[in-house]
């Protein structure tokens, strides 16, 4: 399906918008790492970036890192930019600027493709997955580069099948900026939780690559730097049991083969606590961590929301059950829902302390367009459109209360003290049941070490003696060192760090109570 036959060549500018301060993207971690400037390569942009023919000139700017320039806009004959609603304002200041330089500007991507109305002034709106529409994009760039009259907007009837999908082109990134690599295997879900946006975006039923695309993928992010931890993005890595299934003796032979330089992570729903045969061999891929949309500990909330899977198991027994394979639980929470009580903000810091599990994304509700949320709350007239608000939901409770609540959940959930010491509980009771590594010789490179004792020093420096916390954290980091694990002394304290700075600025007001919401986002706009 890949365009053919199309002999000019382009000069094409693909520019990643900056996000803003998030807490799922660990930006006060980087100060203590060796270099890391950006959360994860942004794998849609890459993907068109590949799909482009081959003989065609790609630039790639991620504005996280670096902003694109003069010189970047004057040397290209047409932008390409995606990405998600939290990117909204950046991506249309990206098309302003490519406007300033004469220059047709595309979007494509998730927000793009849920909301075509928020991007009036981009020349091409590509809407869905790798598709016709690509096809369409690239013809009409290839015999005219310049700004259309009127807005064009491409929808994509008939989507690539995955297993056609080339590899990324992440040798046009920088990788070893990122503080995480990402790699996709599936995508869509079958389940219909009523605030998500997937299904409807991406399908029910999940589309795959194959095994061996993903360990080419690997290859291919080793090949351009990549260290530490690969991010399977996939909306959910066991959406497909079989396909998971399929693919995890792969990554099992490719983990052996590079000497388990990568430790993996990914996105999974809760009910996956009751497939040891998968939890075993994730454990024997090395998979560190798994992210589940707990969302509530309420029952009552997960039937509201039709996430009535997460109820297969006892949540607390699905956390425990994944611990003792060796990974990590890292949860999704929302407040604000129809059910929460007065109380609710109680029962979750319960929750916390009764799950141990250290890292908690708790966000107030939002309701994304597309979503069933958003068409119940739209009949009911109960969607505010004000930037002044955390969230679009008129909730139930005063909103006054629930933001307060939230504030409060930060406040006390991320106070060194109570964090280190679910870390500590992660090392003794989950981290311990994990792969004994044999030694690699992949892993004790110059480089590897190297990178080890720069983040040694600067944790030892910016935490250890100047941070207000470092009592806390020597306590924690002196056993470390006592037992001789340096990656575990690592890992936990950039984590740690960001959460518990992100919470500081959180329950001060400095930070917004959604990943969604557009508050704040205004000053931090402009990447020049
Ligand atoms: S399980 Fe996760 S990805 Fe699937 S619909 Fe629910 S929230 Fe979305």
């Amino acid at each position: 399906m890949r365009v053919v036959g199309i002999e000019t060549v382009r000069r094409i500018l693909c520019v990643f918008p900056r996000y803003t301060s998030s807490f799922g993207t660990f930006e006060y971690s980087y100060p203590l790492t060796d270099g890391v400037q950006a959360f994860m390569p942004p794998q849609g942009l890459l993907l068109i970036a590949a799909y482009l023919p081959a003989h065609w000139q790609v630039r790639f700017i991620d504005e996280n890192i670096r902003p694109a320039t003069t010189e970047d806009f004057e040397w290209a004959e047409a932008v390409l930019v995606s990405g998600m609603h939290i990117q909204r304002q950046q991506m249309n200041d990206i098309c302003r600027r490519a406007h300033a330089f004469d220059l047709a500007a595309a979007i494509g991507g998730p927000s793009v493709s849920a909301c075509p109305d928020y991007y009036p002034s981009f020349d091409y709106l590509h809407v869905g997955e790798l598709g016709d529409a690509t096809d369409d994009l690239i013809t009409r760039l290839a015999h005219d580069p310049s700004r259309p009259e009127r807005q064009v907007v491409l929808k994509t009837a008939d989507r690539l099948d995955m297993t056609k999908f080339p590899i990324p082109a992440y040798e046009l990134a920088d990788i070893k900026r990122y503080f995480l690599a990402s790699i996709q295997y599936s995508s869509g879900c079958p389940y219909q939780c009523e605030f998500c946006d997937i299904p409807g975006l991406y399908g029910r039923n999940p589309r795959l690559k194959t095994p061996r695309q993903i360990t080419a993928e690997l290859d291919r992010l080793l090949e351009c730097g990549a260290t530490g931890s690969v991010y399977f993005v996939d909306d959910n890595f066991i959406g497909n049991r079989k396909a998971a299934v399929d693919l995890l003796p792969h990554l099992v032979e490719w983990q052996k083969k590079t000497g388990y330089v990568m430790r993996l992570a990914c996105e999974a729903t809760l009910n996956i606590a009751k497939r040891p045969e998968i939890l075993e061999k994730m454990r024997e891929a090395f998979f560190v961590t798994i992210f589940c949309g707990i969302e509530t500990p309420d029952p009552d909330a997960l039937k509201a929301m039709q996430k009535d899977h997460n109820m297969m198991v006892p949540i607390l027994e699905g956390v425990h059950t994944i611990n003792r394979y060796g990974m990590e639980v890292v949860s999704g929470i929302i407040m604000g829902l129809d059910t929460d009580k007065p109380e609710t903000g109680n029962a979750l810091l319960a929750f916390v302390d009764e799950s141990r599990i250290p890292l908690l994304t708790i966000n107030l509700l939002q309701a994304l367009p597309k979503t069933p949320l958003w068409n119940r709350l739209e009949r009911d007239n109960r969607l505010i459109d004000d930037e002044n608000r955390d969230s679009n939901v008129d909730f139930l409770l005063p909103y006054d209360h629930v933001v307060n609540s939230w504030r409060k959940c930060m406040e006390i959930a991320y106070q060194p003290e109570k964090l280190y010491a679910r870390f500590q509980h992660q090392v003794d009771f989950t981290y311990a049941n994990r792969l004994p590594l044999p030694a690699s010789a992949q892993q004790r490179t110059w480089a590897n070490i190297k990178r080890g004792l720069i983040m040694l020093r600067n944790i030892f420096w910016k935490v250890g003696v100047l941070g207000d916390y470092r009592k806390v954290f020597w306590k924690f980091a002196l056993s470390r060192l006592r037992h001789g694990d340096i990656e575990g002394l690592i890992s936990v304290t950039l984590i740690a760090h960001h959460l518990i700075m992100f919470a500081r600025a959180a329950s001060g007001g400095q930070q917004n109570a959604s990943n969604y919401s557009l508050r704040l986002r205004e000053a931090s706009v402009p990447a020049e």
